[in-house]
């Protein structure tokens, strides 16, 4: 590389040496140029690189002297001398390079040059070389330094100086102490130095060491220096400083670490996986977990392919297509699905999926989230939405959402789930127009049809809506043969300016219409009922102004002439006899008002206690037949099949019930008119109850059609009882009514103008009661018996009775018939053991019966009367005719009993007139009344009876 110029002096006599010289080629690097003088000259001695002195023949001394004193130090001096040149001063030699002794051959003076020429250049290569290694070391940014064996630094580089800021000078020949400005070596620097020339070995190592421009980290490299003979003769060290690498090595590997911590720790799962789903290339723990992994071996190993196998089935493809939707470098896609782990633990991911391109090759990566609370979240509260919507509509068969615009909507509640009233019409796949349309044309009514049809058509909604924020319409829709009212609900919904959102709910109506319409029917029912009200009250006003006003005239008019004539005794007795019938009527007139009112305001309660059905019935008769007899009517009461005779009931509600039937009809029959009582046990009633009918029935006047529709509303009564006269209050009916009502009975009625009338009452009873005393009954059966009667009923019922007590009945209606069997009886050799006779027949009465009877059959048989007067009133009579005894009409089985069971003790012992008992005579009583008409009234009868009064007027 280097060039060297070389100026050869070749001084002195020209020789064939100096000849030879000239000739040869400059080694590579050189170029030779020659200077010449005979002489030996100052001037070009001081100029040349190397001088060859030619000496031959020359004064040595003196030609030396020239030349070293003129030559520059490093300028080489070689003399030629001839062989045995004598005079050579020893002292001047030392700047002499080399001397050739001439003559010399050719040949031997080309190899000395040459010799010299190659260790001249291998003066200037070692120059070379030393200049390359200074530069390069110098120049280096690393540290580098030569020490010997004891650690002397031999030799230093520019960037060690700068380190450790100081000369080369001061440096060189010291030892570490001294340059790193430290007390005492480093022996660790020792150790590792001992180590190097020991083990014959480089030896790298990181020193920390503090320089002036802060503390540096090193990378020192330590080689041994071997010296000729191969022993370690030093050192060679060089550094490099990697302050600045090691700082950002360390930064690197704390973000990477840091990276990694949040890779491996975050929540959002990360996986990159090749293309083809075979390979993943990294997965961290939150990937795993949300995935339901332990380790992505185990991921790999349950068949992940593309998709972890955890992720739900039905939500694979859609995933899959997304995926593969991903073409270029870049694209991104995202992703929900659900995961179902191990424990059966759901999970819902939202996830993004990446194509990205790594050293050349391109993979999927994604990012996975665990949204399962947040869509758990959103679910409740959509649920709860749902559920609020639900609530809010529960009135709603159907509620859905339109958008008007866009005509795009959905059910957001549907109870139709009989698809009944609006089949599938309200789906999300048709628009609002057709659904409507499917819907109208379906099962709306015909007839509303295009009503409904105007009514939500999207125009009508529009210009409806933007005036106010709620619109209906009803009509009908039509469910099979049923017609039903239905209303459309229709309201704004979210900002109606931008996309006219409404809510359409359907809901029946049917119920409110319909009990709308009733009520309007009721009302005006109600006011007709009012009215008629109204008008009764006003007629009963009028009845009883005129019903009150009469007996009251009578008594004030009869008061008035019995105190005129008050000496006529006879006159007086008769004028009082009709103050008192004035008197007794006004009172019934005001007991069946008040009655009224207090059943109206519920004072009246039923009293249930046994009673007997018997009983009940004779003291009834007893009641009427007084006035029957009065009014000559023709009186029946019979029973029939009544088997349970002690019954649970109210008593005297029961009497009060059929006394007021009973009374109506005398009332309302004209004299020589019947009027009859059946009593019924009908129907199969549960065990310990009985069922009775009671058939209160006359030939009277009757009623018409229109008016036994009204019969037992209060005041009213019919225009031939007002007409005729008869006095009455329109309230017995009514009370009668609400009697039975109370008594969970029923009344019916039927009935024909001038025919008569029947009135039916029915009762469910509990029944009580023993068992009947049959056992003394036992000699009767067998027994043959004729029941002689002209009501077939009658023979019926008792022929039943006596079957059921053993007998063997037999009957007839008619007395004569009855006659004529008895005889043809006897004539047969099987007489009747008994007779049950009525006492009064059309054909033959039960006198003239009975008295041809006793004479066929003699005086034994028993004969008995059935009557339903008092038997005190023919017993003179019967007696006479031979009748054994008596059974009072209606027959009841345990009388009848009673009757067959002792036929001679009761005869004689019928009703005599029980005289008041004279125990009474003289007995004091205390009379408590505060009443004074009543005081008298008491007073009077008391007296009478023999008691000795005193009175009170309160009860203290
Ligand atoms: P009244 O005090 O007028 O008899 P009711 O309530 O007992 O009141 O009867 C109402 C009306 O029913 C009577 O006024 C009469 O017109 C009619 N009525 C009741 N019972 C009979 C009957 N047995 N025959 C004909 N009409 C009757």
């Amino acid at each position: 590389m280097y060039h060297c110029h070389l100026q050869l002096y070749l001084a002195g006599r020209p020789c064939r040496a100096f000849e030879i010289m000239k000739e040869m080629a400059p080694l590579e690097h050189f170029a030779h140029e020659f200077l010449e003088s005979p002489i030996p000259d100052g001037g070009l001695a001081a100029e040349a690189g190397v001088i060859f002195a030619n000496l031959q023949e020359t004064e040595i001394k003196e030609a030396l002297d020239l030349l070293t004193g003129n030559k520059a130090a490093d300028t080489e001096l070689i003399l030629l001398v001839d062989k045995g040149q004598a005079e050579f001063p020893e002292d001047g030699l030392q700047e002499v390079r080399d001397i050739w002794a001439l003559p010399m051959s050719d040949a031997e003076i080309r190899f000395r040059f040459m010799r010299w020429q190659q260790a001249c250049k291998l003066a200037r290569d070692f120059w070379e070389t030393s200049h390359f290694l200074d530069v390069t070391i110098d120049n280096v940014p690393n540290l580098i330094w030569y020490k010997d064996k004891n650690g002397i630094h031999e030799k230093v580089n520019e960037s060690f100086c700068r380190t450790v800021n100081k000369t080369k000078k001061q440096v060189e020949g010291r030892g570490h102490a001294y340059i790193w400005d430290v007390e005492q070596d480093d022996p660790a620097c020792i150790e590792s130095e001992r180590i190097v020339m020991s083990g014959r070995r480089t030896c790298v190592s990181e020193e920390i060491i503090q320089t002036g421009e802060g503390m540096r980290t090193l990378e020192t490299y330590k080689s041994p220096l071997y010296d000729f003979d191969g022993s370690v003769m030093g050192t060679v060290g060089v550094a490099i400083d990697v302050t600045q690498e090691r700082s950002y090595e360390k930064e690197l590997t704390d973000k990477n670490r840091a990276l990694e911590a949040m890779f491996t720790a975050m929540d959002c799962g990360i996986i990159c996986h090749s293309l083809d789903g075979s390979r993943i290339l990294s997965i961290n723990n939150a990937a795993l977990r949300i995935l339901g992994y332990e380790s992505a071996q185990e991921m790999i190993d349950s068949g992940f392919y593309m998709v972890a196998s955890t992720v739900l089935e039905e939500d694979r493809p859609a995933m899959c297509k997304r995926i593969r939707e991903l073409r270029r470098e870049g694209d991104s896609v995202g992703v929900e699905y659900r995961v179902r782990h191990k424990d059966g633990q759901l999970l819902h991911i939202m996830g993004n999926i990446k194509l990205i391109r790594e050293n050349g090759e391109l993979y999927y990566q994604r990012f996975l989230l665990d949204c399962t609370e947040q869509k758990l979240k959103e679910k409740k509260k959509e649920r709860l939405q749902m559920e609020l919507i639900q609530a809010l509509s529960i009135d709603y068969n159907l509620v859905c959402f339109y958008e008007l615009d866009t005509g795009v909507g959905m059910p957001l509640r549907n109870d139709d789930s009989e698809k009944e009233m609006f089949g599938s019409a309200f789906g999300t796949d048709a628009s609002f127009e057709e659904s409507m349309e499917f819907y109208i044309g379906q099962f709306v009514h015909e007839d509303d049809r295009e009503m409904l049809r105007k009514a939500c058509s999207r125009d009508r909604i529009c210009e409806e809506l933007a005036r106010r924020k709620l619109y209906c319409v009803n009509y009908r829709i039509v469910i099979g043969d049923e017609m039903k009212y239905f209303q459309v609900k229709i309201v704004r919904a979210g900002s109606w300016e931008e996309s006219r959102g409404i809510v359409i709910g359907f809901h029946s109506v049917d119920e409110e219409t319909r009990s709308e319409m009733e009520k309007k029917c009721l009302l005006e029912d109600a006011l007709i009922q009012a009215n008629r009200a109204s008008k009764a009250k006003t007629v009963f006003l009028s009845n009883m102004s005129h019903d009150i006003r009469t007996p009251m005239n009578a008594i004030i008019g009869f008061t008035a002439l019995a105190i005129t004539h008050i000496d006529r005794k006879d006159q007086v007795e008769e004028y009082l006899k009709k103050i008192m019938t004035s008197g007794n009527h006004l009172l019934s007139l005001i007991n069946d008002v008040l009655d009224m009112s207090r059943i109206e305001s519920g004072k009246v309660k039923i009293e249930e206690k046994e009673a007997s059905l018997p009983e009940i019935i004779h003291d009834l008769k007893t009641i009427v037949q007084s006035d029957v007899k009065a009014k000559q009517l023709s009186f029946f009461i019979d029973t029939q099949d009544v088997t349970n005779e002690i019954i649970v009931c109210d008593k005297l509600r029961l009497n009060q019930v059929l006394l007021n039937l009973l009374s109506n009809a005398m009332k309302y029959t004209r004299p020589g008119g019947t009027v009859s009582v059946r009593i019924i046990q009908t129907g199969d009633a549960p065990e310990g109850y009985a069922d009775f009918e009671f058939r209160v029935k006359d030939t009277g006047i009757g009623m018409s059609r229109e008016f036994l529709e009204h019969i037992f509303e209060p005041f009213e009564r019919e225009q031939t009882a007002t007409i005729s006269g008869i006095q009455g209050t329109g309230l017995g009916l009514s009370i009668t009514k609400n009697i039975v009502d109370m008594m969970h009975g029923t009344i019916a009625v039927e009935s024909e103008l001038g025919k008569g009338s029947e009135f039916i009452v029915s009762f469910r009873f509990r029944t009580a009661g023993k068992p009947l005393k049959t056992e003394h009954l036992s000699q009767l059966a067998g027994l043959r018996a004729l029941v002689v009667d002209d009501d077939i009923n009658t023979c019926t019922s008792i022929s039943k009775m006596l079957s059921a007590m053993g007998l063997r009945p037999d009957w007839t209606t008619l007395g004569k018939e009855a006659v004529v069997r008895s005889r043809f009886a006897l004539e047969q050799e099987e007489p009747f053991d008994l007779y049950l006779v009525d006492w009064l027949m059309p054909d033959m009465n039960g006198v003239e019966t009975v008295r041809r009877i006793r004479a066929i059959v003699g005086p034994e048989a028993p004969i008995i009367i059935l009557t339903a007067y008092d038997w005190g009133d023919i017993e003179e009579e019967a007696r006479e005719v031979g009748v054994t005894t008596f059974c009072s009409k209606p027959v009841f089985l345990s009388e009848l009993c009673d009757v067959l069971a002792a036929p001679y003790e009761r005869l004689g012992e019928a009703e005599k007139e029980e005289p008041l008992p004279e125990c009474f005579e003289g007995k004091k009583i205390l009379l408590v009344e505060d009443n004074e008409i009543n005081q008298e009234i008491a007073r009077t009868i008391l007296e009478e009876a023999g008691f000795v009064i005193d009175t009170a007027d309160d009860g203290t």
